[in-house]
């Protein structure tokens, strides 16, 4: 059989089969028999599909203690990333946006040292960087 990359794309990030249908508007019988090429193993359970790109978000983060919030969900180039009703997104962007009511100008980095940390007051974009170094210059000095 043929098959599809983006179908593969999802199932390989660990995307559940349901989310994959919802997302790439296709049959579940598709998605299983992508699943079945590729060798990958059956799905454990149904889980309820998100309504809105923030519960979409949510579902997979994990709280972490001193207010981070983990990633546990698919990457994509190494970055988290969901796709909710055929809409992709990067979570750092994401949940900055939701933060700070705005979207980011130029990339999104955290300013924490969690791994995968998703939470909107650990992220930075680059004005709130030049702004830190800036304040790091006034008061450490230097001439970087
Ligand atoms: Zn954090």
């Amino acid at each position: 059989m043929k098959i599809r990359d983006d179908i593969a794309e999802l199932l390989l990030a660990g995307m559940p089969q349901a989310h994959i249908c919802r997302e790439l508007r296709c049959s579940p019988l598709t998605v299983q028999r992508t699943r079945e090429a590729l060798g990958l193993p059956a799905p454990k359970t149904c889980r309820v599909l998100p309504t809105t790109p923030e519960a979409a978000f949510a579902q997979y983060t994990r709280p972490i203690d001193g207010g981070h919030l983990q990633w546990a969900g698919p990457l994509k180039n190494r970055a988290p990333f969901f796709v909710h009703q055929g809409q992709h997104h990067y979570a750092r962007p994401f949940s900055f946006r939701l933060q700070h009511g705005r979207g980011p100008i130029g990339n999104v980095t955290p300013s924490c040292t969690v791994e995968r940390c998703v939470a909107g007051r650990c992220l930075q974009d680059r004005p709130m960087r030049e702004h830190t170094n800036s304040l790091y210059k006034a008061i450490f000095g230097g001439t970087a």
